[in-house]
């Protein structure tokens, strides 16, 4: 179950302010200038209750008008692929373009729902103008202005209607779902063999997913569980730094289908910029993460190797670094069980409900003696706290004046959540509610 939104369209419509609009990241700077690189591509939303994904496909794209075409192409089948509805930008001030004719070329050949984004509609004088997108024939024209934001509450409340809002209840159930994720060429087909051999421990293909996800379900070293494969995974590639910026884009929908992700780095490289951002996607969805140091095997080691490169990962994923991180070689399956066990263990850490008379009398004395600072001489008193019942950890401050609470206060107790029970590897959610 996944609910992913695509943005495409040519530069300069008014995809990226959209994106931030859409996204929590509406404080983000958009650039004046087309065509610069941009590393947000992904984000999260919310409507009406609905959580969702946006990608923006705006990303990476230099160089002249027909490197535009080419780069644009790519990334628009790929983001139609991993998303469940399409946004098409237009911009009702340059009316249709060619290049606006190439995105729609592409687009004509998926069943995917499409929406047009008729943008640049600022003011009722340019009430209209969008009539000639109508004529595409590719879905219900929409009239938006992503600055000011009007017209997007009316796309939403449509798109909404798209999703999938029941639960997946199919045969994994129960079982957990592990995504192996990370840029091309970290060891993931690697470790996935050296895990479960050469299909040996298959118990059952399961049917019903996407054409480009096998969701198959494994007994190895004592453990039953799902791998989630994707074509991210399976196809091999010449490795060149515009497909890692896709297999980002590649990995979203892996990543929304799992419960842990076992996110793998190379050692020879550490932690580059697109491993982040597919770290990013894994704890924007609130999925378990464990960290497989890979290719252990290559590096050439003294008694502070480890620790040292330990220490400099924990900095590049602060502030979400409660999080294992082993050392593996897929080639001498160094650690692998190891590595399979404590996949097994964030599972359980996420899948933890802590029964409120336990939660509240850990925190209680945790507030007594370190209260929330008041603020502008009020005096702030959280009451109770509970943890939600969603499928990742969640919980509930109940407290007079929940506007009032601080960040820092926030990050204290989800310290103090994560000192007192075991969540390691799963991202934590602490809302404030009136009470
Ligand atoms: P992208 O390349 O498609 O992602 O486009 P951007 O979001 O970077 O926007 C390109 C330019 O159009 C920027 O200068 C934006 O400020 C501007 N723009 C975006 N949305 C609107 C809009 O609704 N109205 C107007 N007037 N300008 C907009
Ligand atoms: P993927 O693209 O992430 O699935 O990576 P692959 O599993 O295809 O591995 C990429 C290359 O790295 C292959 O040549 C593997 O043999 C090699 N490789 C993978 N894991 C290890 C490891 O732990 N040690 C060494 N030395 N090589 C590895």
């Amino acid at each position: 179950m996944s609910n992913i939104i695509a943005i495409v369209g040519r530069p300069n419509v008014g995809k990226s302010t959209l994106f931030n609009r859409l996204t929590e990241s509406r404080k983000a700077i958009v650039k004046e200038v087309s065509g610069v690189t941009r590393d947000r591509i992904y984000g999260r939303g919310e409507w009406c209750g609905v959580d969702f994904s946006v990608i923006d496909t705006g990303g990476y794209v230099q160089g002249s008008d027909d490197i535009f075409e080419d780069e644009i192409a790519k990334q628009v089948k790929i983001a139609i692929e991993e998303a469940n509805v399409i946004i098409f930008m237009v911009d009702v001030m340059t009316g249709i373009t060619d290049l606006d004719d190439a995105v729609v070329n592409i687009l004509r050949k998926t069943k995917k729902k499409i929406f047009i984004g008729a943008n640049k509609v600022d003011n009722t004088d340019r009430i209209g103008l969008s009539s000639e997108f109508w004529g595409l024939g590719l879905g219900d024209v929409y009239d938006l202005s992503a600055v000011n934001g009007s017209g997007t509450g009316e796309l939403l409340d449509d798109i909404i209607k798209e999703f999938d809002q029941e639960d997946d209840t199919d045969l994994e159930e129960g079982l957990p779902r592990i995504a192996f994720v990370g840029r091309p060429n970290v060891g993931k087909s690697s470790m996935i063999n050296a895990l479960i051999g050469e299909d040996r421990n298959i118990v059952t293909n399961i049917s019903g997913t996407t054409r480009d996800s096998i969701n198959t379900r494994y007994n190895a070293y004592g453990f039953d569980f799902v791998i989630i494969d994707t074509a991210g995974i399976r196809k091999k590639a010449k490795v060149t730094e515009d497909i890692e910026y896709y297999s980002v884009l590649r990995s979203i929908r892996t990543i929304e289908n799992s419960d842990v992700c076992v996110f793998m780095i190379d050692a020879q490289e550490g932690i580059q910029k697109q491993d982040l951002n597919i770290f990013y996607i894994c704890e924007k969805n609130h999925k378990g993460v464990v960290v497989l140091v890979n290719k252990w095997d290559l590096i050439e080691k003294d008694h502070t190797t480890t620790k040292a490169f330990e220490e400099k990962i924990r900095e590049q994923l602060a502030p979400f670094n409660n999080v294992p991180i082993i050392f593996t070689s897929a080639l001498t399956k160094q650690r692998i069980h190891k590595a399979l066990e404590t996949t097994m263990e964030v599972y359980e850490n996420r899948i933890r409900k802590i029964p409120t008379s336990v939660l509240n009398d850990v925190m209680q004395e945790v507030m007594e003696h370190n209260p929330p600072p008041s603020v502008k001489g009020k005096f702030i008193k959280i009451k109770f706290v509970s943890q939600l019942p969603t499928h990742a950890p969640a919980f509930a401050f109940f407290c007079n004046l929940p506007q009032y609470i601080r960040d820092d206060y926030k990050r204290f107790l989800e310290n103090k959540l994560r000192e007192n029970f075991d969540f390691e590897g799963v991202p934590i959610r602490i809302f404030f509610r009136k009470k």
